[in-house]
C-alpha cells in the first residue's frame, strides 16, 4: 500500500490520516526530514498557512518539501494546504512564504468576515456524480490560473476552488471532514503511478 505522509505541524492532520488509512494507504504524520524522506506522497492539511510555513522552516522541512514538490512528489493540499502550494498569494502576512508548485495566485481569507464559513454542493466534472459537499472555513480562492494549472471546480460566481497540475491537487475546501474520499483516492492514484515508474528521489 502506498506510503503517504500528512504534514503534522499544525492543522487537521488526524482527519486526513483517517481518510487515507480507510482508503488502504500506509498513512503517517510527517514532522521530520527523515519522515519526509520515507513517503511517496504528502498531504498539506487545513489550518493556518502562515503558522505551518513558520513551523516548516523551524523544523528544517521548508526547503526539503519545496525540493520534493519540484521533483514531482504527489501532493494534496486542502485550504491552508492550497495556499502553501500556490506560487503566488495575496493577503499573506509579512514574510509569509509558500512551498509553491501550483501555477496559481490565491487570495487568503477570500470570503471575508460576513461569510467566514459555508457549505455548498460543488460540481467537480473529473469526479462525476454525486457533487462534492464542500465545507469552506476561512477559505482561500484561486484568483488567477496560469497555463500549467487546470481548474477542477468553480463556485456559481465563477471563482475557482479546486486546481490540479501534474502531481499537485489543491482544494480551497475540506473533503477530509465530510466523508468525501474521491480527492484522496485521486491523490493515491498519482502516488501509485509515480511509485511504479521511478523510485522516490529523496
Ligand atoms: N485562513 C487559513 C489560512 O490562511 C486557511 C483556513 C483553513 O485551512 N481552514 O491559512
Amino acid at each position: 500500500s502506498p506510503r503517504v505522509g500528512v504534514l503534522a505541524l499544525q492543522g487537521d492532520v488526524r482527519e486526513h490520516l483517517r481518510v487515507l488509512a480507510n482508503l488502504g494507504a500506509d498513512a503517517r504524520p510527517v514532522r521530520r526530514t527523515s519522515e519526509l524522506a520515507e513517503v511517496e506522497g504528502l498531504v498539506l492539511p487545513g489550518g493556518e498557512s502562515s503558522v505551518i510555513d513558520k513551523l516548516a522552516r523551524a523544523f528544517d522541512l521548508f526547503d526539503p518539501i519545496r525540493a520534493a514538490i519540484a521533483d514531482g512528489l504527489p501532493v494534496l493540499g486542502t485550504c491552508a494546504g492550497l495556499i502553501l502550494l500556490a506560487d503566488r498569494i495575496d493577503g499573506a502576512i509579512e514574510g509569509q512564504r509558500t512551498f509553491g508548485g501550483l501555477d496559481v495566485r490565491v487570495q487568503r481569507n477570500a470570503f471575508g468576515s460576513q461569510t467566514q464559513s459555508f457549505e455548498t454542493d460543488l460540481a467537480v466534472p473529473v469526479l462525476g456524480e454525486p457533487p462534492v459537499h464542500a465545507v469552506f472555513i476561512r477559505a482561500p480562492v484561486v484568483t488567477e490560473t496560469g497555463p500549467d494549472a487546470t481548474p477542477l471546480a468553480t463556485l456559481p460566481d465563477g471563482r475557482v476552488v479546486a486546481v490540479e497540475q501534474d502531481n499537485l491537487l489543491g482544494l480551497a475546501f475540506h473533503p477530509e471532514s465530510t466523508g468525501e474520499t474521491r480527492f484522496h483516492a485521486r491523490f493515491l492514484d498519482r502516488v501509485r503511478n509515480r511509485a511504479g515508474v521511478s523510485a522516490p528521489a529523496l
